[in-house]
């Protein structure tokens, strides 16, 4: 077993907010949100980066990609929605697993600052809960 949170996330080694999985890929709240319904969609085979990851791998990502994207969109009632994908650390990589970030976006809201919140409480189930009963 190797030393990577995402990996452990996988494993069930440390706890998460999963939303959506198939054989191949996972997504999850993101802990720290940018806004609620943050969420971070990774394959569950370890690549570092965009650098590493395989092309056949990339193309079992991006379904789930689009697929999330417009669940988290319908459940937070998102105005707009970026796919985020960082590389090195130069580039604010902080987990080396290789992952896309899925952030709910509105008209009045503090990103370009990458300012993260949190959840208190029940929030985190709850959003999680509205996103899977926005999944196609
Ligand atoms: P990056 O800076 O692109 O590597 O993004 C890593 C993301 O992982 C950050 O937005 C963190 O908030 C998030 N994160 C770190 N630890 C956890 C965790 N245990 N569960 C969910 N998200 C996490
Ligand atoms: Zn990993």
């Amino acid at each position: 077993m190797n030393d990577c949170l995402f990996c452990k996330i996988v494993a069930g080694d440390i706890p998460s907010t999963k939303i959506y999985e198939n054989d191949h890929v996972l997504a999850f709240l993101d802990i720290h949100p940018v806004n609620h319904g943050h969420t971070l969609v990774i394959p569950k085979e370890h690549f570092e980066d965009i650098y590493q990851i395989p092309n056949e791998t990339l193309e079992k990502v991006t379904p789930v990609l689009k697929k999330m994207a417009v669940a988290v969109k319908r459940a937070v009632h998102a105005e707009g929605i970026n796919l985020v994908q960082n590389n090195e650390k130069p580039a604010g990589q902080e987990v080396p697993h290789f992952h896309v970030h899925i952030i709910p976006r509105y008209n009045k809201d503090t990103y370009p600052s990458w300012e993260h919140g949190s959840y208190k409480d029940n929030e985190q189930q709850e959003v999680a809960e509205k996103i899977k009963n926005a999944l196609d």
